[in-house]
């Protein structure tokens, strides 16, 4: 076999992902022995019915050919719509792409501003996927690291000086955040946005998870000053509408950027299947008491969650505003991440995913996600609470 390109065999970085436990716990369900999972981020129900027969409708209905590459103009306009409403940027068509994901649109962003060899930066922890994408787009990956005891906010410093000694041309956020479960306060976004303006940085805003805050406000730091135009933000309707398998999303920024990007998916994705954005356009006009009927089992979970937590003092909560996840601080049992979550898998089957998944930042936590049903879910949270305590006094 001729050899392959660099920029797909190094994607994964070097050493261990940290996703043994995760893969460990999915071959022993593989073998039949009951596994807790309170893994990945993904809802317990399927995409509503009312979404599937607007698809299914489109479907037959004959919306099945190419569709427009940067999205249907229905749906253009009202992802604008909504976006204007609840950041107060004004946002119009032409500054939105419509892309197979999140995903996508976070390498498609960073494809948009970065060069060969740039360094783009990223907070620490972060979502997994993260560094690979950045090296997808030929960019060299730059994390931030973030301290627990500030809850895992970055700050004006650690940002400026990450960009002052790399040079870096981009700045990747998400709030509110997975895996830590922070809201960024106004406070926090306002640190970010200096910090791109001094070192002009673009910054690639994931929002993905807009629509799951528990406390506080959502706040987009496309609507600071100075921002809409050095903004990328990322939308899915993956978390806000469980249409994760759909694979819709978007990019809204400003139109020069978004007229590039168009190009750009001309060549690579060639769109999204239009019965796919017609099921999307139904379900953002269907309006917010479908995104809150999504979201309130994440809310009601993580009140038992944090009502368990509260009856303890091994285990420490990061204080969880939103999305679908708590980050638990078990240092006080002496274990790293990873050689708790192991110990729990073994001896009670039940799979968190370690913090050292989600970067160094994060060791000595793990993250639990919010998927599973009440009861089972308050059942292992107990159990985890147990296991640690024994371990702290062990
Ligand atoms: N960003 C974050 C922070 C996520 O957690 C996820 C999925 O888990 C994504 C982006 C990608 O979501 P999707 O491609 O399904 O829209």
């Amino acid at each position: 076999m001729p050899q392959l390109s660099p920029r797909i065999t190094t994607l994964n970085g070097d050493g261990s992902d940290g996703w043994e436990v995760f893969y460990k716990a999915r071959q022993m369900k593989a073998q039949g022995i009951p596994i807790t999972e309170l893994t990945i981020g993904e809802h317990d129900i399927g995409t509503d019915a009312s979404i599937l027969a607007a698809m299914d409708a489109a479907a037959t209905g004959g919306h099945t050919g190419y569709a427009m590459v940067p999205g249907i103009r229905a749906l253009r306009e009202e992802v604008a719509r909504r976006i204007t409403t609840r950041t107060g940027v004004a946002t119009a068509p032409g500054n939105i792409l419509i892309t197979p994901g999140g995903q996508a649109a976070l390498f498609a962003a960073h494809m948009a501003v970065l060069t060969p060899g740039n360094a783009a930066l990223y907070i620490d922890p972060y979502y997994a996927t993260y560094p690979g994408t950045i090296r997808a787009a030929s960019g060299t990956p730059v994390a931030v690291p973030t301290k627990a005891a500030d809850d895992f906010l970055p700050t004006f410093e650690q940002i400026d000086s990450a960009a002052r000694a790399t040079q870096a041309r981009s700045l990747l956020v998400n709030t509110p955040n997975n895996p830590t479960g922070t809201v960024y306060p106004r406070e926090t976004l306002d640190q970010i946005a200096r910090a791109c303006i001094a070192n002009d940085l673009w910054l690639i805003s994931d929002e993905v998870y807009d629509t799951q805050v528990w406390e506080g406000d959502h706040l987009s730091p496309r609507a600071l000053p100075g921002m809409a135009e050095r903004t990328l933000t990322i939308g899915s309707m993956s978390k806000s509408h469980a249409m994760t398998g759909s694979r819709i999303g978007w990019i809204a920024g400003p139109e020069e950027a978004i007229t590039r990007l168009i190009d750009l998916a001309t060549n690579t994705t060639y769109g999204v299947p239009g019965y796919i954005q017609d099921a999307a356009l139904f379900a953002l006009t269907a309006g917010p008491d479908l995104e809150r009927q999504i979201a309130e089992p994440f809310r009601r979970r993580r009140t038992l969650a944090l009502d368990i937590l509260a009856q303890q003092n091994t285990v420490t909560v990061i204080p969880s505003r939103g999305a679908m996840y708590l980050m638990l601080d078990i240092r006080a049992t002496g274990l790293s991440g990873e050689a708790f979550a192991h110990k729990l898998l073994d001896t009670h089957h039940i799979a968190v995913m370690p913090g050292e998944s989600f970067g160094q930042s994060a060791a000595g936590h793990l993250r639990i996600a919010l998927t599973t049903a009440d009861d089972r879910l308050s059942e292992a949270v107990r159990t985890l609470c147990r296991f640690a305590a024994d371990l702290a006094e062990a």
